[in-house]
C-alpha cells in the first residue's frame, strides 16, 4: 500500500482542474506545479517536471524530503521543487502550494505591481496584499531566495515578476480556492483600472480587523 497515494490523487484531481480551466496557461503543457505537505515530516508531494497534467498517474507524482532527496517516483520532480520546500521550511502555516500561470494574476507580474485587498473575502483569506516576487530565473537559488523573502508577509497568494503566481494555503483545499479568488480578483481589479475611474480599497479599519482575526 501506497502511504503517499491519496496526497498524490489529490494533487492530480487539482492539476487537472487547473488545466482545464486555463491557470497552466495551456491544455497540452505542464506550466505551472503543485505540491502538498506531508503531515509531521519533512516530506512533500510535488508534480514531476514536463508531463502533461492530463496524463499524470499516480505513482508518477514525486516523493521527495526538503532536502530534495527522492523518496518515491521516477520522474525528475518538479524544476521548482526547492522553491516549494523552501516554503513549507518558513511557513509552518502552509500544507499546500499551487504555483500557477494564471492569466489576469499574471498581468500584475508584468506590470509589478500588488493588488491590495479589495474584498472581504480577498482580506480574510488571502491577506491585505498580492505582493510582487522580484524575478529570478525559474529552478534557480536566487528565485526561491527571492519567494522565501516575499512570503515571510504571511499572506497567502502573490504574483512573480515576469513569470505568473504562488498560492498558498493549509491544505490544498484552501491552496486551490485561493488561486481562484486571486484570478477572480486580478480579472476585476484589471478591469477596474481600465475604465480610468478611482479604484477604492478597503478601509484600514476593515483591515486592521482583519489582520487581527487571520492572527
Ligand atoms: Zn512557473
Amino acid at each position: 500500500m501506497d502511504p503517499y497515494l491519496q496526497p498524490r490523487k489529490d494533487v492530480i484531481a487539482c492539476c487537472q482542474w487547473l488545466c482545464r480551466h486555463g491557470y497552466f496557461g495551456s491544455l497540452l503543457s505542464a506550466g505551472g506545479n503543485v505540491s502538498v505537505r506531508i503531515p509531521g515530516e519533512p516530506v512533500l508531494v510535488i508534480t514531476p517536471s514536463g508531463k502533461p497534467y492530463m496524463d499524470l498517474v499516480p505513482e508518477e507524482i514525486c516523493v521527495a524530503d526538503f532536502d530534495l532527496n527522492r523518496i518515491a517516483g521516477d520522474l525528475a520532480p518538479s524544476i521548482e521543487t526547492a522553491m516549494h520546500a523552501g516554503i513549507y521550511r518558513d511557513r509552518v502555516d502552509v500544507g499546500a502550494v499551487v504555483h500557477t500561470h494564471q492569466a489576469y494574476a499574471s498581468i500584475f507580474a508584468l506590470i509589478n505591481q500588488p493588488i491590495p485587498a479589495l474584498f472581504d473575502e480577498v482580506a480574510l483569506s488571502i491577506g491585505e496584499t498580492v505582493d510582487v516576487v522580484p524575478y529570478a530565473l525559474s529552478g534557480t537559488p536566487e528565485l526561491v531566495d527571492n519567494v522565501r523573502r516575499t512570503v515571510a508577509n504571511g499572506c497567502n497568494c502573490f504574483v512573480m515578476q515576469n513569470h505568473g503566481a504562488l498560492n498558498l494555503g493549509k491544505t490544498l483545499e484552501k491552496a486551490w480556492k485561493h488561486a481562484e479568488l486571486l484570478e477572480k480578483t486580478a480579472q476585476v481589479y484589471y478591469h477596474a483600472l481600465a475604465t480610468g475611474k478611482p479604484v477604492t480599497t478597503l478601509p484600514d479599519q476593515t483591515v486592521q480587523l482583519v489582520r487581527e482575526l487571520r492572527k
